[in-house]
């Protein structure tokens, strides 16, 4: 956070993606403009020598011709692209010459072979380097050597020029793509820009605030899409947070008021107190409290992933077995009916916690009796638990199942009951990767069927 205040300005841009997007594109057509301009340049040079090359050679076959026929004069002229001719005999005699190199002795370091192309320096003529011609032609009594050279300053003038307007053009070129680049992608991270100051301002008060949504399908568009569809998550778990820990602290304070107030009415008149009554009342609301904390305790635990995911075979009819021997002398007869092997992958405390609550709400709401049965169908395991109570009304068969949710509430606080119970049942069936239901078929009394997957790990 610091450090993302504390970069700005320059720092800012230079971290940006756009600027680096910039930089690196600009980069590579810089480089490869200059390596082009190189390549161009390195090629007028070529041809344009080779144009020269061409004529020496023209000029040579000319002399060599007149050199034949015997006919040589003494002084030689210049053809465009010369810059001295010499024909030398054998003994080292000058046969013939341009006028400019008349009586100097070229002195140059001559190439071997019959006709060789080569760059030369003759500092008699010029200090800039020559494109100089030597054949040699062998006549009677020795080798007679033909010298023909030419300048090369127009080639150097040419790629020179060149060289001047690619120094001015590829700074421009790159420039002008800089700039380009630069608003393009300004351009098209404009909206991630948008929704960054939007999840930015969203406080906690503020969580029904979404990103703006470009209308395009691309990959910011379904950025943003993905990002609501998280705020939408955040603000209904935040919500469903806000809403358990208000109705905790409402369901604690209720025992906490009734315990407060019976103490209170027993020391205001100490003389009408029923001490041995207030101690047993107190003692039912602290082990009421003591419940509900352990199974607040449990939805916290399994909220927050904290919850043991490790996973072993279990057999539902042994916990059902021994849930219903626990239950003892219960107020009602409860019978059992399970099928020999009835296994399921997952937690043994966690599956035998949700049968006790069912058989707990069972027992609580029957009036004569209560029936559980463990079977295989169709590869899952079917609990059924169910009473002749008085039934669950239809619109409360789903709301049972939600923290807190009560049908009647002044039954239930008359039977300590939490409002939690049927919430954790839920929780750990679907932990195991299974359902739990009140069937709507059942109106005689309260059905409860439990299906898990015969075996398998507990799903994430
Ligand atoms: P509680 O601890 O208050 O019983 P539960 O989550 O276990 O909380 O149950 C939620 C509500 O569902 C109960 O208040 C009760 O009204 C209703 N309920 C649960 N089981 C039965 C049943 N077998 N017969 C009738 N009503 C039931």
């Amino acid at each position: 956070m610091a450090a993302e205040r504390e970069a700005t300005g320059w720092d800012r841009v230079r971290g940006s993606v756009r600027f680096r997007i910039t930089a690196l594109a600009t980069l590579i057509v810089v480089v490869v403009l200059v390596v082009t301009g190189i390549a161009l340049v390195l090629l007028q040079r070529r041809a344009l020598t080779s144009a020269i090359d061409d004529s020496l050679l023209q000029r040579a076959d000319d002399l060599e011709a007149v050199l034949r026929a015997g006919e040589l004069p003494e002084r030689l002229g210049l053809g465009a692209d010369e810059t001295f001719v010499q024909v030398v005999a054998a003994d080292g005699s000058i046969l013939a010459t341009s006028e400019n190199v008349a009586g100097i002795e070229l002195n140059l370091r001559l190439p071997e072979g019959a006709e060789v192309l080569s760059s030369a320096d003759v500092p008699q003529v010029d200090d800039d380097p020559f494109r100089l011609l030597t054949r040699r032609i062998p006549v009677p009594g020795g080798t007679t050597t033909l010298l023909v050279g030419g300048t090369l300053d127009d080639v150097k003038d040419s790629a020179a020029a060149l060289a001047r307007a690619l120094m001015v053009a590829i700074p421009l070129a790159a420039a002008l793509l800089a700039g380009i680049v630069w608003w393009l992608v300004g351009r098209a991270l404009s909206p991630v820009e948008a929704i960054r100051r939007e999840v930015a301002a969203i406080s906690g008060g503020e969580l029904h605030r979404r990103v703006p949504e470009p209308a395009t399908a691309d990959e910011i568009g379904r950025l943003a899409a993905t990002m609501n569809r998280m705020l939408d998550r955040i603000e209904e778990s935040t919500r469903r947070q806000q809403r358990f820990v208000a109705d905790a602290s409402h369901e604690l304070r209720n025992p906490l008021t009734r315990i407060k107030s019976e103490v209170e009415v027993d020391l205001a008149h100490p003389e009408r107190a029923d001490l041995a009554a207030t101690h047993r009342s107190v003692a039912e609301e602290v082990e009421g409290l003591g419940r509900m904390l352990e199974d607040l305790l449990y939805l916290a635990r399994s909220d927050a992933g904290d919850l043991d995911r490790s996973a072993t075979s279990v057999d539902v009819s042994e916990l059902l077995e021994q849930e219903v021997a626990r239950l003892g002398d219960a107020r009602v007869p409860v019978t059992v009916s399970a099928a020999p092997v009835t296994t399921v992958g997952g937690r043994a405390d966690q599956l035998a916690r949700a049968i006790r609550n069912l058989l707990d709400n069972a027992v609580r709401h029957a009036s004569a009796g209560v029936a559980s049965s463990v079977a295989v169908a169709d590869g899952a395991v079917r609990l059924v638990v169910e009473d002749d109570g008085p039934g669950i009304p239809a619109p409360d068969r789903e709301r049972v199942f939600e923290r807190f949710a009560r049908v009647d509430e002044a039954r239930s606080a008359a039977t300590g009951g939490t409002g939690l119970g049927l919430a954790i049942v839920r929780d750990i069936v679907e932990r195991h990767g299974g359902r739990v239901f009140v069937d709507p078929r059942h109106t005689d009394g309260t059905r409860f069927v439990v299906e898990l997957p015969v075996s398998g790990d507990i799903p994430g």
